[in-house]
């Protein structure tokens, strides 16, 4: 199969897919070449940031910090839950939910349909 574009974009990090969707909102034919692959062997989107980088990393961020405000602070404000302790899988799993939505929307974008 070979298919003609205006431009190829290579990577589909912040660069590549800002690039991207700039192009065909001026009206080029666009193509984006991505060889990331997930843990469970599928291609994705959204390169380091949104797969190893900024995301999971702010959405870990944001868990520990709720547990660090339930175990040190909440006491001061009157709040009462007994010991806090972490559900790593829990956390993992919100985190890959996040991670799943993000580039799940990078790829709705990527679509015949454009971005939602
Ligand atoms: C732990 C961590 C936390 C971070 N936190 C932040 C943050 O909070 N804020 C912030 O601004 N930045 C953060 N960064 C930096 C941010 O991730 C990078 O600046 C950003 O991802 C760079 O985007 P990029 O598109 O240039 O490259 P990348 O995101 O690396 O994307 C490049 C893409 O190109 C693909 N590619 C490369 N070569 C080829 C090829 N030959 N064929 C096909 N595909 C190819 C790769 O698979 C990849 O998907 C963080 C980085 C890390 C590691």
């Amino acid at each position: 199969m070979s298919e003609k574009y205006d431009v190829v974009v290579i990577g589909s990090g912040p660069s590549g897919y800002v690039a991207a969707i700039r192009a065909a909102q001026l009206g080029l034919g666009t193509a984006v070449v991505e060889e990331w692959v997930d843990d469970k062997g599928k291609t994705t989107l959204g390169g380091t940031c949104l797969n190893v980088g900024c995301i999971p990393s702010k959405a870990l961020l944001d868990s520990s910090q709720k547990y660090t405000e339930a175990r040190d602070r909440f006491a001061a404000h009157g709040i009462v839950v007994g010991e806090a302790t972490v559900d790593v899988a829990a956390m993992l799993k919100r985190k890959e939910k996040i991670v799943d939505q993000l580039t799940g929307g990078i790829a709705a974008c990527s679509s015949t349909t454009g971005c939602p």
